[in-house]
């Protein structure tokens, strides 16, 4: 019966993806792929929802590497229901759990890494998570740092608890936002060190034939920062990428990517100075042949079973002009 709906789906999703030479591509974001459910991370998909999400699109999807998707967007050549799959950040699981289930399904994907995190960094909202996470105690009392208080005695509250902080703290300054995790850090009796990729893991993605693209040194909020430093971030990643992968780095996410908060508008020159061919947001859509090469839109899937997935792709191929 599955088999029905999906192939009559698919029928759709042709027509939805665009006819002729207006044709458009779908670019889906994920960050992780945990082992399994994570009471912390509810919004990430684990190993088990990640098959059926890869099972689906190399069956009813023209899967492509971004390179070509960019070029057939250019070309007006795109095949229909044509998507890229991305992933942000440069997590440990983007090699143990994904690289082999896009390897058994035969599709590639671009990892955007944030390289100050390699080799045992953490990124500062894994800290607030993490250390939250471990917490024994009913309460969490963060008034010395004007951050109230929480009930952290359930999962539930513990989660509740991570998602306020990280809103509270999202937007300041990169120094002031650090000082915050450190000091949620300081709280906690430990920290996990292998949530990001090593360097060593890195090039076995890249040797594997998946492209490796720029997400900045340090994961800043670009809006924030002056283009001189802003422009240090991109070049410096660029390089430090291109230098160990030996090969070009040739694609840019913004960090958190929303378009005026997180960059922008005068920023989307920087990645194009720096040498980039194309650059991501996180804004949700699908680029269709006007779409601007440097701010291409993205989605993050989020449903839960094959046939919501596919609609849900359906409907963003048909917002789209
Ligand atoms: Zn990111």
């Amino acid at each position: 019966m599955q088999q029905f709906i999906l192939g009559g789906l698919k029928q759709i999703a042709t027509l939805a993806s665009g006819l002729g030479k207006d044709k458009k591509l779908l670019i889906l974001i994920y960050h992780r792929v945990l082992d399994g459910p994570d009471f912390m991370r509810p919004s990430e998909v684990d190993k088990k929802a990640f098959t059926w999400h890869m099972e689906l699109l190399a069956n009813h999807f023209n899967v492509l590497p971004l390179s070509e998707a960019i070029d057939g967007l250019k070309n007006s050549s795109l095949p229909p229901r044509a998507v890229s799959i991305t992933f942000d950040d440069g997590y440990a699981d983007n090699y143990t759990n994904a690289l082999p289930i896009l390897q058994q399904q035969g599709l590639t994907a671009t990892f955007f890494i944030a390289s100050g995190y390699l080799d045992g960094g953490r990124m500062w909202n894994d800290t607030v998570i993490e250390a939250i996470r471990g917490m024994q105690q009913p309460c969490l009392d963060l008034s010395e740092i004007k951050l109230g208080a929480y009930d952290i005695g359930t999962t539930g509250q513990k989660l509740l608890a991570s998602e306020q902080i990280i809103k509270a703290i999202k937007h300041l300054d990169f120094q002031q936002r650090a000082e915050y995790s450190h000091y949620m850090g300081q709280q906690a009796h430990s920290l996990p060190d292998n949530l990001m990729l090593t360097s060593e893991q890195l090039k076995a993605i890249s040797a594997s034939g998946m492209e490796i693209g720029g997400h900045t040194v340090n994961h800043p909020i670009l809006a924030k920062l002056s283009d001189e430093e802003a422009l240090s971030e991109i070049e410096s990643n660029k390089q430090f990428l291109e230098q160990l992968l030996g090969k070009p780095c040739r694609f840019f996410a913004y960090p958190n990517g929303k378009l005026g908060r997180d960059y922008l508008p005068c920023q989307t020159g920087l990645p194009k100075a720096s040498g980039f061919q194309a650059a991501l947001s996180t804004e949700w859509g699908v680029a269709n042949k006007e779409a601007e090469i440097w701010q291409l839109p993205r989605f993050t899937p989020w449903d839960r079973s094959p046939s919501r997935f596919m609609g849900r792709i359906i409907s963003l191929y048909l917002k789209t002009k």
